[in-house]
């Protein structure tokens, strides 16, 4: 539910496997101006997806680029990433974060809402404000949640799912975090190439490790973890509105 294909060195090589594999992958942009070409990339991937997307730590330089959204959302059948980031290089612009956040999800909304993948590092109690302003954007999924536990049970009050990835189940406060979360919320995701395993950049199909993971914390076997995530992910696309292929 978040990778960006084309943020790796070989995204053509990314996407062929990807294919062969045939996983379904949420390939997440950083600017709208890298949605059209990084939709292009995977032209004919049915299973892979292109969010248009707006990062939260961009947002000083990229703000000219929100009347781009705007034009290119009706197009867009997911969005990310956008939200908010509350750490200490990226706080000073919190407000202008916020601002162009919610400008974002007010056109989603009347686009007609969209699945959204939602970034909310250290401005979790933000975001979730933001977010609960803006009820006709649609789902969001929370990824690599690195909030509270006061902040996770709000999200999960709100309706939120999280996807979580091979590195949030590799750390206690992650793996804490995640026992917190209803099953039936949780997704997966890897955040390659930005997400990394004992230094190894992640790929798409590494969301498999995170499948793993969940199976050890759930006390159940991988086969049973694999099913429920998927039976969460034609879940969530059903209640947008849409059909996960066969
Ligand atoms: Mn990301």
């Amino acid at each position: 539910m978040h990778c960006h294909i084309d943020l790796y060195p070989e995204p053509a090589e990314i996407i062929c496997e990807a294919r062969a594999k045939g996983i379904y992958v949420l390939s997440v942009t950083t600017t709208p101006r890298a949605w059209t070409v990084t939709k292009r990339l995977a032209e004919g991937a049915s299973r892979i997806r292109t969010a248009l997307g707006l990062h939260p730590q961009l947002v000083p330089e990229r703000s000219a680029e929100v009347a781009l959204f705007e034009s290119l959302i009706p197009d867009a059948r997911f969005v990310g990433e956008i939200g908010l980031d509350g750490s200490a290089a990226h706080k000073g612009c919190l407000v202008e974060q916020a601002k162009v956040f919610e400008t974002l999800l007010a056109m989603v909304g009347r686009a007609g809402g969209r699945i959204m993948s939602i970034h909310s590092r250290g401005a979790a109690t933000l975001a979730l404000a933001s977010l609960r302003k803006f009820p006709n954007a649609g789902d969001f999924v929370l990824h690599w949640f690195t909030g509270s536990k006061r902040e996770l049970e709000e999200a999960v009050r709100m309706g939120a799912w999280f996807s979580v990835g091979p590195a949030m189940l590799t750390t206690p406060k992650g793996l804490e975090l995640t026992a917190l979360i209803p099953r039936s919320r949780v997704l997966t995701e890897t955040d390659g190439p930005f997400g990394t395993v004992r230094g190894r950049v992640l790929r798409p199909w590494d969301s498999t490790i995170a499948v793993q993971g969940l199976a050890r914390l759930w006390g159940i076997g991988q086969d049973e973890a694999d099913a429920i995530v998927m039976s969460n992910f034609r879940r969530l696309v059903a209640q947008s509105g849409g059909e996960v292929e066969h």
